[in-house]
């Protein structure tokens, strides 16, 4: 493996940086068997941790992260960075971001000291109601068939989030951003195992769509290891959000193709899928959205995450809260747990926390955030918790009321359908900022859909809703309606220390995300780990049901104790994908990406030191 510095002598000489206007003289060259211009980026290493200064970036990918670098090198600060980072992402790894897709933003300003949020979720039509997933007879749609369908996309948000996030926090323009993301996407990036396994796991819906199968299935099968994926079309579609801006999709002519596309799906012949309801006004009145993070205070720490429509924000605040009722109630503290009692705990805090959001959180008026992330709502749920036995699933939800004395138990719900994909990541500048951003088209190759012509996927975020009420009698927040946006799990989420930035963590995984994130930031607050350990660390996911955990707690005397305890685990390979940033000083940083996990991912500095 390269070393860090080569690496960035490497990448300033030619590909992704040349986007930026640097010299290319010394570009790499391609292999000889590969036809056409040079891939992009195809000799960056991935390295999961880098310390120095000058700015850090970490994404799941060594071309997106470069790209981001190669922005604060030129003077960009973190939202520059982000934005195009994020565009890069959605360029080499099409199938978890994208155009056609949405986000959650979080952004710290270090002038001001506030931490700011962009809800860029997808949106349900104007013509959304209750039952718009449910047949005739009053049962549910085959979630599948919504999934491959114009009836799961969501107006997107990612396009106005990046306008948003540069208005409001950046220096450089959205032309000069999508520049390298135009770049990867017209000469394209060398397939990877994680790619190709992912085009195959999506090849039988994506041959449904000739306008999808045409670039991820060229000649009937996925591109091989080591061929080079170009999109044409998405190169096209990055280049006219560059030359009109985000009017190009909102109301312009990218805007009436997704929308012809949504409601009349191109499809192979003899195969129908359920229309969809979008229109061009419902393309033109999109907004993102400007909401106070969540914040909650953890053992003098500030956490700060996002907000409904996430659920992401409320539930990681409430496991940490919920650690440290657990604190309180035993005397003993998270550090000094064995790993198995650490887990037993964490489990017990996530699965109420699911128990509460599947209740209370979702796109509605009167979502009880403030009281859902308090202390005291949490030291009253926590009189459920035995340390020494789990508590049978699935937990009833709490009363988030204002008034903590009784220990009150509500009823319970069913779980949710989710999924897992998306992606997310990190950004520090060396002003100060951060930033920490979670994007997606839901499921990996989204609805399996691509706009025509202009190269991108589709979202299937409308499958984010429940389809029917969760439980008979409790008042369900996430059924569809009109404008409305699903509930998500993201949680890209900013811890401060004295105001200034401590950490930043952020993860991909359907509902998983959740507890990813609250164990990447436990461990690093609670447990004290090295922030590249607490992001590579085993996986436990506790959402109020059968628990899944990574191999490394299942097959071990971890999962045989916590057996002992209660708890019915189910084996789950991979859990979750994380970035993060640990602040050493205002002007030095640790970035963490993923080390194994999907092929890893990318953590890169500026100057490494
Ligand atoms: N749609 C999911 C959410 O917003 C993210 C997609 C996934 O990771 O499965 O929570």
């Amino acid at each position: 493996m390269r070393t860090p510095a080569t690496v960035l002598a490497l990448v300033t000489a030619g590909g992704v940086a040349a986007a930026l206007a640097l010299p290319a003289s010394a570009a790499p060259q391609a292999p000889p068997d590969r036809t056409g211009p040079p891939p992009v980026g195809h000799e960056l290493p991935k390295v999961p941790v880098m310390t120095g200064g000058g700015g850090a970036v970490a994404s799941v990918d060594p071309v997106a992260s470069q790209v981001g670098i190669d922005v604060l090198r030129r003077g960009g600060n973190a939202a520059d960075a982000a934005v195009a980072t994020a565009a890069a992402v959605a360029a080499v790894e099409p199938y978890s971001s994208g155009i056609g897709g949405g986000g959650f933003f979080v952004h710290y300003d270090a002038r001001s000291k506030k931490v700011t949020t962009i809800d860029g979720r997808e949106t349900a039509p104007a013509t959304f109601h209750e039952k718009v997933f449910l047949r005739s007879d009053g049962t549910p749609m085959d979630f599948n068939t919504v999934v491959n369908s114009g009836l799961s996309v969501g107006v997107p948000g990612t396009p106005a989030t990046w306008e948003a996030a540069l208005r409001s926090h950046g220096t450089m323009s959205l032309n000069r951003v999508l520049k390298p993301a135009e770049e990867i996407a017209r000469k394209g990036f060398v397939v990877d195992e994680t790619f190709h396994q992912d085009t195959l796991d999506n090849a039988t819906r994506f041959a449904l769509f000739p306008a999808t199968a045409a670039i991820y299935l060229p000649g009937g099968s996925p591109v091989p290891v080591g061929g080079i994926q170009r999109n044409p079309d998405l190169a096209k579609a990055y280049r006219e959000l560059r030359t009109h801006g985000t009017k190009a999709l909102y109301t312009g002519r990218m805007g009436r193709d997704l929308v012809k596309e949504v409601r009349n799906p191109s499809t192979a012949p003899g195969v129908t899928v359920p229309k969809g309801q979008l229109t061009t006004a419902d393309v033109a009145a999109y907004t993102v959205r400007r909401k106070a993070p969540t914040h909650s205070e953890h053992k003098g720490f500030d956490v700060y995450g996002m907000d409904t429509p996430s659920s992401g924000g409320i539930a990681v605040s409430q496991i940490l809260n919920l650690l440290e009722s657990f604190e309180q109630r035993t005397g003993r503290t998270v550090k000094e747990l064995s790993e198995a009692e650490y887990l037993h705990w964490f489990s017990e805090a996530s699965a109420m926390a699911f128990a509460d959001r599947n209740r209370w959180v979702g796109d509605v008026p009167g979502v009880p955030t403030r009281e859902l992330t308090s202390q005291a709502f949490a030291d009253e749920r926590a009189c459920l918790f035995d340390p020494n036995r789990a508590q049978l699933r699935p937990i009833p939800f709490g009363s988030p009321d204002g008034s903590y004395a009784a220990c009150s138990r509500g009823g319970t719900t069913r779980l949710p359908h989710d999924g897992q994909s998306t992606t997310s990541l990190t950004v520090a500048d060396r002003w100060g900022d951060v930033v920490t951003y979670t994007l997606t088209i839901e499921q990996y190759g989204g609805s399996g859909i691509v706009v025509p012509g202009w190269g991108f996927l589709l979202n299937n975020e409308l499958t984010d809703f429940n389809f029917a009420p969760l439980a008979p009698g409790v008042p369900d927040p996430n059924l569809p309606g009109p404008g409305k946006r699903p509930r998500s799990s993201m949680a890209p989420s900013i811890v401060l220390k004295g105001g200034k930035p401590y950490l930043t963590a952020g993860s991909p995984g359907g509902a998983t995300i959740i507890t990813t994130v609250a164990q990447v930031v436990a461990g690093v607050v609670d447990r004290g780990l090295p922030v590249g350990d607490a992001v590579a660390v085993p996986r436990l996911s506790s959402r109020n049901g059968t628990e899944e955990a990574e191999d490394a707690i299942f097959t071990t005397a971890i999962g045989a104790e916590l057996r002992a305890k209660g708890h019915v685990l189910r084996q789950r390979p991979v859990i979750g994908n994380a970035t993060a940033i640990r602040s050493l000083s205002p002007s030095r940083w640790t970035a963490a990406a993923e080390p194994v996990r999907r092929g890893g991912g990318s953590a890169m500095v500026v100057h490494p030191r």
